[in-house]
């Protein structure tokens, strides 16, 4: 048995992100204070770490601690995109004009600044990561570490450019779904903005009309996470993943009931204020400004969005003039990922509401009080993952989340 696995009824987990730039600004035992504290007050399940190799003493110091808690520490490996840079470099997915990189059409404008270059690799070449696999189960065993937890799982999200949304169409990928389907692969780009004109009724009719491509997208990353899986399981670790909301899943190739299989906990990352990718109001925005400048009328962008996620229309409005979403979507956005998680086998993973409480320049996300409350509220009977670096999540908010959860042992 794990460890912590009846201790409690809603569990925690929470992120430590240590790179060149932490280092840089705190001394390692800043980083060890900042964590015990975090230990002490919430008295978490899981510690998701993302550390690099070269810090391979800290990163034991850090697992130690944990363990004399009984936290599982599973180390934070990113698959598909930003991978290591030890790693060969595999093939970039391609949009259905054959180009890699960034799309031109309602891209993030903070695309491949910073640390995170969100390029992601074509599925197909993932197949053949073997090196990827075999470093992920190694640098985890290395620390210590129980498991690995596998990011960026999945192909480009609207803030990568509209264009990108219909990846792969690399020979590879179009001949693997030649050969399944009997048909060449579909200009899917070009489709969602014929049918979006058409509003809700354009996205029923998309969504059945491309229903193989769709499932071929998410086998295509289920096979490729599952290869992970496979041997992180048979090194005696555990699996994490991170996933986007399932509003956003379709979209990216990930379907939860396929990925949970094999994994151990999922943290649906529920970021219901974040103005960066992965965040629903900077994905929704980017996804529906996207279809309008395709020409697409912006009331039927919206409805067609509406229908595809599953969100509602008035809060789509807000988040097209700029708004964020309410707490109350991370709650539904749970609710649908337990459903979907539980799919068609006895084994069961732990899920986690991913919220992100980060306060930090580098991000344009400022949660306050009244937001942190009100997640905190929506989610009371949830567990919940406190996203994504505990370094940066403010005393309050960690005293905050301890308190409710006393609450409600
Ligand atoms: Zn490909």
């Amino acid at each position: 048995m794990y460890a912590n696995a009846a201790r409690k009824s809603k569990k925690i987990a929470i992120q430590l992100m240590i790179g060149p730039g932490q280092m840089e600004k705190f001394s390692e035992n800043e980083i060890v204070e900042r964590l015990d504290f975090s230990l002490e007050a919430l008295e978490p399940d899981e510690l998701i770490l993302s550390i690099h190799e070269d810090y391979g003493d800290l990163a034991r110091k850090i697992v130690e601690h944990c363990g004399g808690k009984n936290v599982n520490v599973s180390l934070w490996t990113m698959v598909f995109a930003d991978r290591a840079a030890s790693l060969s470099r595999l093939p970039l997915v391609r949009d259905f004009k054959g180009r890699e990189g960034y799309g031109a059409i309602a891209a993030w404008n903070g695309m491949g600044k910073g640390d995170e270059k969100f390029l992601f690799c074509c599925p197909s070449a993932m197949l053949d990561d073997d090196k990827g696999i075999l470093r992920a189960v190694e640098a985890a065993q290395e620390i210590g570490a129980q498991g690995v937890f596998l990011d960026r799982i999945r192909y480009p999200s609207p803030a990568n450019g509209l264009e990108y949304l219909g990846a792969c169409s690399c020979s590879a990928c179009t001949k693997a779904f030649y050969r399944d389907n009997g048909m060449d692969w579909p200009d899917l780009v070009r489709e969602m903005v014929n049918w979006a004109a058409y509003g809700r009724e354009g996205a029923v009719k998309f969504r059945n009309a491309f229903k193989l491509a769709r499932e071929f997208r998410a086998k295509m990353v289920a096979t490729a996470v599952s290869r992970y899986s496979e041997a992180v399981h048979g090194a005696g670790l555990r699996v994490g993943l991170d996933l986007l909301a399932p509003a956003l899943s379709d979209i990216v190739g990930q379907d939860y009931a396929l990925l949970s299989r094999n994994a151990d906990f999922i943290k649906p990352m529920l970021y219901c204020k974040a103005s960066a990718p992965a965040g629903l109001p900077l994905e929704f925005r980017l996804l529906m400004e996207g279809l309008s400048r395709s020409g697409v009328e912006t009331s039927r962008a919206r409805q067609f969005v509406a229908e595809l996620s599953g969100i509602e229309d008035e809060h789509l409005k807000a988040v097209q003039l700029g708004g964020s979403f309410p707490a109350g979507l991370a709650a539904s956005q749970m609710s649908r990922a337990k459903r979907e998680a539980d799919g068609r086998n006895d084994h069961r993973a732990d899920v986690y509401a991913g919220i992100e409480l980060v306060d930090h320049e580098d991000y344009a996300t400022k949660i306050d009080e009244a937001a942190r409350d009100a997640y905190l509220e929506a989610l009371s009977r949830e567990n919940i993952a406190l996203c994504w670096n505990i370094l940066y999540i403010p005393r309050n908010h960690i005293m905050a989340v301890a308190k409710l959860r006393k609450d409600f042992q």
